[in-house]
């Protein structure tokens, strides 16, 4: 037998899998790890395909040196997974199977953890044993802890008795005990305590809901878009599909679309079925991920719960795949290999016979579009649990202030809210969907504005934290700059500030309410290793009353005793030159507001807009869904915006502006002449032009881009099919990306 093997799965992009021979007796099943050589080096690799035969005659292929582990680190149905996204990308396969594996398993760097054990031997009598200790009170001591026979860990028994480790070599030199070690995992947050909680009374829409999804989980297939307001008790459907999924032996994977969204969900989960869950995301130790990895390929874990690329959990028995929050953009990977990982969960579950469950109170436009069409099954819950109301909001027109007399970013009304609400100890939460304090700054006299000098964006101000000084920093490139006392260009002193980010809003609470404490959620706030654990339980803790923080504290997280939510600037993202800043800013304004009133105590909403007769903005302080639905429907349609076209293009990036310019109008010459050539596809590309990048240079190096929207009709096929095989082309001096409707046009 000769195996087909992708070799050095991390360190080189060879494409095309090499023979070798497959050693009598040795098991090396597709998407089994193996050491091969590879000219005068040994390297790893993984088995693709098993063949009879191939062109090389079998003579002269060298064989396979060894297995790596025992079991195929890729099952048969992510192999082929990972050829579906090569295909579809563009790539090699060496780099799409990356994505299935954790990367300490393929750098060999992390070790297993082993922890030591201690057992008294067998047929040793304890009698015997302890009288041969004579007067040592400390082996004697060790020997009785170990009369159950059962093995001990070292660091237990060295909690009983201090530094038992001498001691214990000495009675297993003896022959009196045996020393071993076992495997340890380790586990994600480790900290957290479980409460074992038995599943409440369903009300009527959870048991609607799921009498309708759970006969798919037998059948092993359907699609569902579960459509449900804030606090109609979502998590408790997906709890109970996991139940069943779990009862019929199958295994489970729930997205989140949020790290900070792990720590509660896997609560909610290790409550109510132990601690057989698994939690896979990129902020956990090398080592947990190797852990959690292998856990769940070995059918330790049957739940696994993580962020997007948890998508590809090994899991073998695939029952359910849950997608909470299922509009957020962060489901789509931003690096290369890129993939959706819902269509990715799709393609599994249709693959593997499992069930798929997209979740959200604001689905997006394309999921909603094709439930309407048939693609999934919608199933509805339109009210909060147990006749909770939706929280009442309130629009405020910030232009109203101003003219007031009101400087502070807070209105005269969420000032009035903030005080009843930290008078009556209930909880609020202030969302501003901007990091740092200012977020321009420029000079009065000459119109100098502060920008990275990698990158073509203005720097945002940062006062001192965390031992760090005052300083401008870039947020695509992280750069820092020490402030400006004096304009660079003319030396005017006239530096102003603008525009307000969560630490000015954590600045504002202070002087308005002085003895209010407060915890910021923000990616500065989060750089520490379960610092998302730690600042929500802190908070749900009753530590602090306020809560401040950018989108990470928009969506799925549930509170009781947050009464007041205010949206401190809703028009942001409605700002944004992109056709989806209506969708974002509805969905981002409706699930903050759904944070508010989700217990006994009904929930106030102060959403503050420049623009409060805005359709999305009227829409969503109603909660619309439905209305805002229409409305944003009609306009993709009237202006030709997905899901009715298609919005490619092909970036290019390069070091040399000259290089970068050139490569963009040859390729977009190269398509124009294949447009020309092909006049049925011509006729479904409604536009094709080059251009300067909106964000010019990122990391020094400038960007274009050739810019294409078609219909979304087979015939526009060919031409996106071109696009991606230009990306695919390597040009020494430029990097080329192939980007279909991207998450940003940045
Ligand atoms: P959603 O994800 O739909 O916004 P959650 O799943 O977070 O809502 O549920 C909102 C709150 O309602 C949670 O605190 C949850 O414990 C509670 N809840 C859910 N289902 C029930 C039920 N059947 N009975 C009582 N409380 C429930
Ligand atoms: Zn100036
Ligand atoms: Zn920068």
């Amino acid at each position: 037998m000769i195996a087909q093997v992708v070799v050095d799965v991390i360190h080189e992009n060879v494409a095309k899998p090499f023979s070798y021979l497959i050693p009598e007796g040795m098991d090396a099943a597709p998407g089994t790890r193996v050491r091969v050589p590879l000219g005068r080096r040994q390297v790893d690799g993984l088995v693709v395909e098993r063949v009879e035969a191939c062109e090389v005659p079998a003579a002269r292929l060298k064989p396979i040196l060894r297995v790596l582990e025992k079991y195929p680190a890729v099952l048969p149905a992510l192999l082929a997974l990972a050829r579906e996204l090569a295909q579809a990308d563009h790539c090699p396969l060496s780099e799409t199977l990356r994505l299935m594996l954790p990367a300490a398993m393929r750098t060999g760097r992390v070790q297993t953890r082993k922890e030591p054990l201690a057992q008294l031997n067998e047929g040793v009598s304890l009698e015997q044993a302890v009288t041969a200790q004579g007067r040592s009170h400390k082996r004697t001591t060790l020997l009785k802890l170990l009369e159950d026979r059962a093995a001990h860990p070292v660091a237990e028994l060295a909690r009983l008795v201090a530094a038992p480790q001498d001691a214990l070599r000495r009675l297993a030199a003896d022959g009196w005990v045996r020393l071993g070690e076992r495997e340890v995992f380790r586990l994600p947050y480790e900290a957290m305590a479980c409460e074992p909680s038995e599943p409440p009374v369903l009300t009527g829409e959870q048991e609607a809901a799921l009498a309708v999804m759970e006969p798919a989980l037998g059948k092993g297939q359907g699609a569902f878009l579960l459509h449900g307001v804030t606090g109609s008790g979502k998590t408790e459907v997906y709890l109970a599909m996991v139940r069943r999924t779990l009862a019929m032996g199958k295994a489970a994977v729930i997205l989140v679309p949020e790290i900070a969204l792990t720590p509660q969900m896997v609560q909610w989960f290790r409550n109510r079925f132990g601690p057989g869950t698994a939690v896979l995301h990129s902020r956990l130790t090398d080592g947990q991920r190797f852990d959690e990895w292998r856990r769940i390929r070995l059918g330790d874990a049957r739940v696994v719960i993580g962020a997007r690329s948890a998508v590809f959990a090994p899991v073998e028995r695939l029952g359910l795949i849950v997608i909470d929050e299922e509009h957020e953009q962060t489901y789509l990977s931003d690096r290369h290999p890129r993939y959706d990982a819902r269509r990715v969960a799709q393609s599994r579950c249709a693959r593997e016979g499992a069930t798929l469950l997209l979740s959200s109170a604001t689905p997006s436009i394309l999921s909603f579009a094709q439930a309407k069409r048939g693609d999934y099954t919608l199933v509805e819950m339109p009210s909060r649990v147990n006749h909770r109301p939706l929280p009442h909001v309130t629009v405020v027109d910030m232009r109203g202030e101003l003219a007031a007399g009101n400087r502070s970013i807070f209105s005269q009304r969420l000032q009035q809210e903030l005080k009843t609400c930290f008078d009556r100890g209930q909880q609020a939460m202030l969302f501003l969907n901007r990091r740092g304090y200012h977020t321009f700054v420029s000079c009065r006299n000459c119109g100098y504005v502060v920008k990275c000098a990698q990158c073509d964006v203005s720097m945002t101000l940062h006062r001192e934290e965390g031992g760090r000084a005052d300083e401008m920093r870039c947020h695509l490139c992280g750069a820092t700059v020490p402030p400006p006392t004096v304009c660079p260009e003319c030396g005017s002193a006239y530096i102003r500030y603008f525009g307000s980010g969560t630490q000015k809003v954590e600045e504002e609470l202070r002087r308005l309410f002085p003895a209010v404490r407060s915890i910021r959620m923000d990616i500065d706030t989060t750089q520490k290793r379960d610092a998302h654990y730690q600042l929500l339980n802190a908070f749900r803790e009753g530590k602090a009353q306020a809560l401040i923080g950018t989108q990470m504290i928009a969506k799925g997280l549930d509170f009781p005793h947050v009464t007041l939510v205010g949206v401190v600037a809703a028009d942001l993202t409605l700002n944004l030159p992109d056709y989806r800043a209506q969708e974002r800013t509805f969905q981002l304004i409706t699930q903050v507001a759904g944070r508010a009133g989700r217990a006994d105590e009904p929930g106030e909403v102060i959403v503050q807009s420049y623009k409060p007769d805005h359709p999305c903005i009227v829409a969503a302080a109603a909660q619309d869904y439905r209305a805002f639905f229409t409305q944003e429907f009609q306009r993709r349609r009237a202006g030709l915006y997905p899901p009715f076209t298609v919005i490619a293009r092909l970036l290019v990036e390069s070091a040399d502006p000259e290089a970068a310019c050139q490569m963009c109008d040859r390729l977009r010459d190269t398509v124009e002449a294949f447009l020309t050539a092909h006049p049925a596809q011509k006729r479904r590309v409604l536009m094709l032009r080059a251009d300067e990048a909106p964000v010019r240079m990122i990391r020094g190096k400038t960007r274009y881009h050739v810019l294409l929207k078609a219909f979304e009709h087979p015939d526009a096929e060919p031409v996106l099919q071109l696009l991606s095989e230009l990306a695919s082309v390597g040009d020494p001096l430029c990097q080329i990306y192939a980007e279909f409707n991207p998450a940003t046009l940045i």
